[in-house]
């Protein structure tokens, strides 16, 4: 495994705003990439990391909010409900902070890495998470649906 660069819309970087393609074959390249952005997104104490924001543009992410990894290959939701407004931050646009509208449950469907279609449920932090990193894979970023930025003094407060 290895770390891998992430983009920042600040290099106004392109692949942030591609659309991805389909995931037709999960081979050894698809394995390794999937750990890559694991360990990636642990380095940097992130929840979620998308393959484009590593250059990839293939229809990958996978989550961690503390419950244990997720990889999905070519997601999409399914099925949404509620409505939370939360403060989201993405490992492309460092240092910024905002709330967003999001659905307080979903569900996702796509693929697990041996390739078998699987359904992830998730509810507040998870619903965002899925929401957020399954956006990047049509070059949507947070800061397109920010209701309000946060201040980064502001932020400092709520860190534990
Ligand atoms: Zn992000």
């Amino acid at each position: 495994m290895a770390l891998r660069n992430v983009l920042k819309v600040e290099n106004d970087n392109e692949s942030l705003r591609i659309k991805c393609r389909d995931i037709k074959v999960i081979d050894d390249k698809i394995r390794t990439l999937a750990a890559d952005m694991l360990e990636t997104m642990y380095a940097q104490n992130g929840v979620g990391l998308a393959a484009p924001q590593v250059g990839v543009l293939k229809k990958l992410i996978v989550i961690d909010i503390g419950e244990g990894p997720v990889t999905l290959i070519n997601p999409i939701i399914v099925y949404q409900k509620g409505e939370q407004e939360e403060i989201e931050g993405c490992l492309s646009v460092p240092g910024v902070w905002g709330t967003v509208k999001r659905p307080q449950r979903v569900i996702a469907r796509g693929e697990n890495l041996d390739g078998e279609v699987i359904e992830v449920e998730g509810e507040g932090l998870m619903a965002i998470a899925l929401c957020h990193e399954i956006d990047h894979l049509s070059g949507t970023l947070y800061t397109d649906k920010v209701i309000r930025y946060i201040d980064p003094s502001e932020m400092e407060d709520r860190r534990k």
